[in-house]
Formats: C-alpha cells, structure tokens, sequence
C-alpha cells in the first residue's frame, strides 16, 4: 500500500481529549505516514507532536482549523503547512482563545438561564489543564457528565449547536480574513467539512464558489460523517472550482466516543499536492 495520511486531527490542546503525544503514538498504529494537527485556534500542540514524532517516521503536517462566518453561517477553515511560529499568527490565535472564553461563560450563562447550573471551573476541568481554546464539544460533554443530556449529540440539538438556544457566536472572522491569516503565514486554505454547511438558503456550489473567490484553495472531500454520494459531490466541486482536495477523520480522541484517528487515510499525493500549493506562495 502507498503511504497515506489523516489531515485533520485534534488534541487536548483545543477539543480533543488524547494529548498530542498520544495523538501520535496512536496515528503510528494506525498506519499513517503522516497527520496534520488541526486544532481549534491554536497551534501548541504542533511542537509537542514534533517532537513525539522524532523517531517514529511519521511527518506532522502544521495545521490549524479556523471559524469563520459566511453570511451568518458558521464555517470551518483549515490552514496547512502554516508557519506556526510566526509571532503575530500567534497573538491572533490567542486574542480568538480569549474570546473563546468569554463566550463559553455566556453559554453557560444561557445555559443557566434555561435552570441548568453548570460552573465555569467544571468545564475548565473537563477541558483539562492543556487547553487553551475552549469550546463546544467541552461543554457538551459536561452536560453529559452532569446527566443533562443522554449524549453528545443531544446536547448540540437541545442546547448548543448552530440554531439551538444557548448557541452563542464567537466571533466574526470573515472568510477572507481566516484565508489571509493562513495565507500571510505561508499555509493553504481549506474549506473543513463542506457537509455542516446550512444550504438553506445558498446551494452549496453557490457557497464554495463565493469561498474560492475569498482566497479558499481547497475543499475536505474526504471526513468521517461524509457518505459516498457527498464525496463525489464535493469532489465534483473541487473540480468545478479548481480547488484542491483533502481529506482527515476530524478525531477528538474521545470527545465524540468514537475515535476517528485513521478512519479516513488520504492518499500521501494529496499532501504533495498541498505542500506544493504551500511552497508556490
Ligand atoms: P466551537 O469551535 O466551540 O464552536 O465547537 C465546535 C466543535 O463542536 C467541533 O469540534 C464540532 O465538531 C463540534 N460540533 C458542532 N456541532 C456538532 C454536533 N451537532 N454534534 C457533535 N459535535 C458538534
Ligand atoms: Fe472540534
Ligand atoms: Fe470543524
Ligand atoms: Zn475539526
């Protein structure tokens, strides 16, 4: 078999639950020749992840995985090959964990409003003491600890996710601002998980086509909760918008119970060809 890679993958630096060392202890096991690590608005899991990976002939893409928001949808962006050490990327990520904090305070306090009482510190502790962006998926699995919930995903459709009433925004990065940010540390831009788009009112292609004319250079085909049919359609769009193709299990350890590291292996050309898209910038 031809080397093979997972582009998106979390760690308990933001919403997964494995630490980065493990995160690559595992990917090892599972047979990859390579991961990006692509946390939620922070890069301090990528030197740890480095350095696990020194003897293990596994490559670590640096990646991360940005929010932005597209006519008030909410959508993912993912940078790779990133220059993660750059100082002001850096303080950009750590003014969007702040306002992170702040917001998973007004959900609880929305939460709290509803007569559940969950406390701050409670999610601090179920985020762990690594984290530094925390979010959602932190606070569904303490409405779970706390049996307010039966599962993860109730928690999203009851109180938390995109529509549900103790959703808060985090912030308004635009499109072409989290493709500028990835671009001015010299990394490639990809749209994350094109299946958790509202298409409501824009069809899809509407939307990736808006998103290739911001800076958008590439499209997750390949992701854990894609079906057949999905992937040929978003392949079809990456093809339509000249877009680069990528793929990655989006696991966070246990924080979805199932752990997704290598359920999806991209083939190693699709790296080479991002990389190259990396390198031409
Ligand atoms: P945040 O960045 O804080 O808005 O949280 C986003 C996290 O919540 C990501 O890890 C998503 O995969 C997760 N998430 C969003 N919607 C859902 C859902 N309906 N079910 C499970 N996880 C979700
Ligand atoms: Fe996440
Ligand atoms: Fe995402
Ligand atoms: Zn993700």
């Amino acid at each position: 078999m031809g080397k093979v890679a997972d582009l998106h993958v979390h760690t308990n630096v933001s919403d997964g639950t494995f630490s980065p060392e493990k995160v690559v202890g595992l990917a090892k096991l599972e047979g990859l020749d390579a991961i990006a690590i692509t946390d939620h608005d922070t890069c301090a899991a990528i030197a740890p992840a480095i350095m696990a990976a020194k003897d293990m002939d596994i490559e670590i893409i640096p990646g991360v995985e940005l929010t932005a928001e597209l006519e008030d949808d909410e959508i993912h962006i993912l940078g790779y090959f990133i220059d993660w050490q750059e100082s002001s990327f850096i303080k950009k990520l750590e003014e969007l964990c702040r306002v992170r904090e702040e917001r998973a305070k007004e959900i609880l306090r929305k939460l709290n409003e509803q007569g559940i009482d969950l406390k701050y510190e409670d999610l601090l502790e179920i985020a762990g003491s690594r984290t530094g962006s925390v979010g959602r998926l932190h606070i569904a699995n303490l409405l779970y600890k706390k049996g307010k919930v039966a599962c993860i995903r109730e928690a999203f459709t009851k109180y938390i996710g995109n529509d549900s009433p103790a959703y808060v925004k985090k912030f308004k990065l635009s499109p072409r601002e989290a493709a500028d940010m990835i671009k001015a540390v010299g990394g490639v831009s990809v749209l994350a998980h094109p299946k958790t788009i509202n298409t409501e009112t824009k069809p899809l292609k509407d939307i990736v086509k808006i998103l290739a004319g911001e800076g958008i250079q590439g499209i997750e085909v390949y992701h854990s909760d894609h079906n057949n049919r999905e992937l040929s359609e978003f392949k079809k769009l990456a093809g339509e918008y000249g877009l680069l193709i990528t793929g990655g299990s989006d696991c966070h350890g246990l924080g979805k119970r199932e752990v997704l590291l290598g359920k999806v292996k991209v083939p190693y050309e699709l790296v080479e060809k991002l990389r190259d898209a990396a390198m031409a910038r």
